[in-house]
């Protein structure tokens, strides 16, 4: 059993821990140099992955053509299954960048991302339809008298009927009995797409494992989940959370260019050049048109591992996790994992004896019980005392510290941080420099916990920016983007809509 040190102290001194944390400096710094070169990589690696189909960085074509014009108008449904929560939205788009937005969060809990894919896309339909029901009167037009429709048990079919037989004009209902409300579904995993309401799963991220789903179609998954239920719903548009985003944020502010999440999961999305596309030449789509590609970049460097600097800490979080290998991008920088490689690094100094000796630490041992927020904590603590840490090791983990200790702590968590916006610096550069938007400068739209409740993400990613580029660097700038799985599915479902009623492909 440990037993206080030498001197007495309960704790690890200030010298001591200092020493450590230069090692740790070291381990997780990179240096301009480094940066310009994963940059360089990751250019090669994109553009490999638009010439030849099935590469690890997939490079996905989205069918989404081209930029909003700002005319997309209409009401909208979007379904966002994301990493943590599944959200259904009611999107009225205005014209001009102006919209209306109704919706509602069911937290997914862990079984649901590993039970049978089916059943994961039932529950879905099922908050689809609650949804529809709690809003029933202002989406489907009513009769005069509204009776058939009850709370107890009413099916939006039986409202639906109803509605056809009733005569008179409803006040203000999106559509008309007999009429289908086109549906935009965020689906943030990778997914190859022949059409835009379509796509073959080809791995889960982000700790999803539900069975019978990869290599299959999930947007059909969704529409055999959704004919269970009698709704008036048409699945127009699968598309992935940064394609949303992209279109989104370009819809309210015509400088953006780029989209990038920085959530649960770690991607980005961008407009190409149908001619640049090889791997799709032969659809003989018109090559002068342009097409929103969903990169799909947190799966850089998977399975080679040849250009990331990953810590020993990286390598355990990659070889517990449910996918070892795969998404290395993303593991070092998404929400997801930034607290566990935290965590890591403490356990070691645990068994080393140099932290928390005497006291009892098995509150630590369960993987990922270190949240990321507890990063973001740390770091915007603005107490000399570093009260907000002293809460976090009581509160969670009851565990005292020392004031040397939690600034250890907070040292890490920078370093931890700090490397993540950097590496996504490198994405995004890799991006700016195969577009030639460097000069003109572009702005990027970017989401998600990470940059928005981190602090100094943001910033960070400025900085490397300009290691990378130099003063240059300061033409790229990133913006909170639109909230893309909502509004952004609205507009594609619209664009979509548009085409398809203008006889387009
Ligand atoms: C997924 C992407 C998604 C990203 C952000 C990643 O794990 O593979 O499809 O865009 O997370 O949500
Ligand atoms: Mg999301």
């Amino acid at each position: 059993t440990r037993t206080q040190d030498e001197e007495g102290l309960p704790h690890a001194t200030k010298r001591t821990m200092a020493d450590h944390l230069r090692k740790f400096e070291s381990l997780f710094t990179l240096t301009p140099q480094r940066m310009r070169m994963i940059t360089e990589a990751f250019s090669e690696t994109l553009e490999l992955g638009l010439k030849k189909p099935g590469q690890v960085v997939p490079m996905i074509p989205t069918y989404v053509f081209g930029w909003p014009t700002g005319e997309e108008v209409g009401d909208f449904l979007a379904l966002d299954l994301g990493g943590t929560n599944l959200r259904v939205c009611l999107v009225s788009l205005k014209g001009n960048g102006q919209f209306e937005i109704t919706q509602t969060k069911y937290r997914l809990t862990e079984e649901q991302k590993q039970e049978d894919g089916e059943n994961l896309f039932d529950f879905c339909a099922e908050c689809l339809k609650t949804f529809i029901l709690t809003n029933m009167d202002s989406i489907v037009e009513q009769g005069a008298d509204e009776e058939g429709v009850k709370e107890d048990g009413a099916t939006v079919a039986a409202a639906t009927a109803q509605a056809a037989a009733g005569e008179s004009e409803g006040g203000g209902a999106l559509i008309k009995p007999g009429q289908e409300l086109a549906l935009g579904f965020t689906f943030s995993y990778p997914c190859a797409q022949e059409r835009i309401d379509h796509g073959e799963l080809i791995r889960w991220t982000k700790g999803f494992g539900a069975p019978n789903t990869e290599g299959r179609d999930v947007a059909e998954m969704f529409r055999k989940a959704l004919s269970k239920h009698d709704l008036p719903i048409k699945l127009t548009a699968l598309i992935n959370d940064t394609t949303g985003t992209l279109i989104a944020s370009h819809y309210v502010n015509p400088r953006t260019k780029i989209a990038v999440i920085f959530g649960t999961g770690c991607n980005a999305a961008y407009m190409e050049h149908v001619s640049e596309i090889d791997k799709i030449a032969h659809l003989g789509i018109d090559p002068k048109a342009d097409m929103a590609i969903n990169c799909e970049w947190g799966a850089f460097d998977s399975f080679e591992h040849e250009h990331l600097p990953r810590t020993p800490y990286d390598i355990i979080v990659d070889q517990t996790s449910n996918k070892p290998e795969e998404q290395a991008f993303e593991k070092l920088i998404s929400g997801r994992y930034l607290g566990e490689i935290l965590r890591l690094v403490i356990c070691e100094l645990i068994d080393e004896g140099v932290l928390f000796l005497g006291q009892n630490t098995y509150k630590l041992d369960e993987p990922y019980c270190f949240d990321t927020a507890f990063l973001s904590l740390m770091e915007s603590d603005p107490t000399d005392e570093l009260l907000m840490v002293i809460g976090i090791f009581t509160h969670f983990f009851a565990l005292e510290t020392t004031l040397a200790e939690r600034q250890f702590f907070r040292a890490l968590a920078r370093l931890i941080g700090r490397r993540a916006a950097r590496l996504s610096a490198c994405g995004i550069a890799a991006i700016v420099q195969k577009m030639g938007y460097l000069d003109e400068g572009c702005s990027v739209g970017a989401d998600g916990s990470l940059y928005n409740k981190y602090p100094g993400f943001a910033d960070r990613v400025h900085e490397g920016l300009i290691d990378i580029f130099g003063e240059k660097g300061k033409n790229i700038v990133t913006h909170h983007a639109e909230d893309g799985s909502g509004v952004g599915s609205a507009i594609i479902a619209a664009m979509t809509k548009m085409r398809k009623d203008a006889g387009i492909y």
